[in-house]
């Protein structure tokens, strides 16, 4: 039976050194959420990629992502694919050893629900 890492919104993905990596559908999204043009929001919340292919939020002068509040982030409900898919779609060796998240096995059919409810 596959493991489902259930999140537990502790935030300290929020918090690690990286770049959030901004698809098209994200700016769309994430610009409609906040009332701004894309441009707007690409001049105001993001910065190139280190590869320069594209842009990635931007962080504070902390490290932290732009867009995380005491605890809770900003655009929860709207938030870069790439944030949506940690740690299920992707992770990395020793993962479990800095994020909270609680591992749940699920039936194979729940495992995908779960996952599909995640990609939107
Ligand atoms: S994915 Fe993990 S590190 Fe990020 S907020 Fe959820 S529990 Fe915390």
């Amino acid at each position: 039976m596959p493991i489902y890492y259930e999140c537990q919104r502790c935030t300290a993905c929020c918090r690690w050194p990286g770049q959030v990596r901004l698809a098209d559908p994200d700016i769309a999204r994430i610009s409609s959420f906040l009332g701004l043009s894309e441009v707007d929001f690409i001049q105001r919340f993001t910065r190139l990629r280190v590869d320069r292919r594209g842009l990635a939020l931007m962080d504070k002068a902390n490290g932290e992502c732009i867009f995380l509040e005491e605890n809770d982030c900003r655009i929860q409900a709207v938030k870069p694919q790439q944030c949506r898919d940690f740690p299920n779609r992707w992770n990395f060796a020793d993962f479990e050893k800095v994020c909270h998240a609680v591992p749940r096995r699920v039936s194979e059919e729940v495992y995908v629900e779960l996952l599909k409810s995640r990609a939107d």
